[in-house]
């Protein structure tokens, strides 16, 4: 089974299609989190997902900020703007789906966390030491994260008690066999690791593998919707650098 992994979307529906149609075959959509929050398309970009039966699906810090079950000022003033313009695009059936969605889960012997195992709605796990502090918080073999938006993995050896962390590069491909694994697929919508271009991933369950992916999208487009919008400006600058 092969499936595509996508975390913080963040409303950039531009860089969701851009990845739709560049994605090799897959099975399954699995979707990390923050879907929406910060970007111009909040609502195309949930129907999309379900369009794409992505499942399973996690809620993020972001998301539960846009329906109103995390308290805002936890988020920076820009966020806060975001989330509020946000919050009212949504009808009540992206509600609803969002309420339903967990922050962690497992599925075909793979833990899903949006931002750690270990604190599944808030941590950004930034260090090796995060990582290793994390691994006794999950029973597989490896957990997919998103959060920091930055593409990148840690590999708990045999034999060592803690982490290396390493960045995950376009076309790397992980053995999965090797070590326990946390990966990050890096963020579709808004990444932050100087790579501008829309990350995703996709997992072979049957090889054991993960495969890393960049994909350049119209960013401008999206960088107009949101100026229209009236989104803070320096989310709109922030997309063309990759911070
Ligand atoms: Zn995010």
């Amino acid at each position: 089974m092969k499936a595509l992994i996508v975390s913080d979307i963040h409303a950039n529906l531009v860089a969701l299609e851009a990845v739709f149609a560049a994605a090799p075959p897959h099975d399954a959509v699995w979707n990390i989190g923050d879907t929406i929050g910060y970007g111009p398309r909040p609502r195309e970009c949930l129907d999309l997902l379900v369009d794409r039966f992505a499942n399973p699906a996690l809620v993020g810090n972001h998301d539960l900020a846009c329906i109103g079950d995390v308290d805002l000022t936890e988020f920076n003033p820009v966020a806060q703007i975001a989330s509020r313009w946000t919050a009212l695009q949504l009808g009540m059936d992206h509600r609803a789906y969002l309420k339903a969605l967990p922050a962690m889960t497992t599925a075909n012997g793979y833990t899903l966390a949006h931002g750690s195992p270990r604190a599944p709605v808030w941590e950004y796990i930034t260090s090796a030491a995060i990582a290793t502090d994390n691994f006794p918080f999950f029973d597989t073999d490896v957990c997919l994260i998103g959060h920091t938006h930055i593409a990148m993995y840690a590999a708990l050896r045999e034999g060592q008690t803690t982490a290396e962390i390493h960045p995950l590069r376009d076309g790397e491909t992980l053995d999965l066999l090797q070590a326990r694994y946390i990966v990050n697929p890096g963020s579709v919508g808004q990444p932050r690791d100087r790579d501008p271009r829309a990350a995703y991933a996709i997992l072979d369950t049957d090889c054991g593998t993960l495969t890393a992916h960049r994909i350049p999208y119209e960013i401008a487009l999206t960088q107009r919707q949101m100026a229209l919008a009236n989104l803070p400006d320096v989310l709109v600058a922030r997309l063309a650098h990759g911070m």
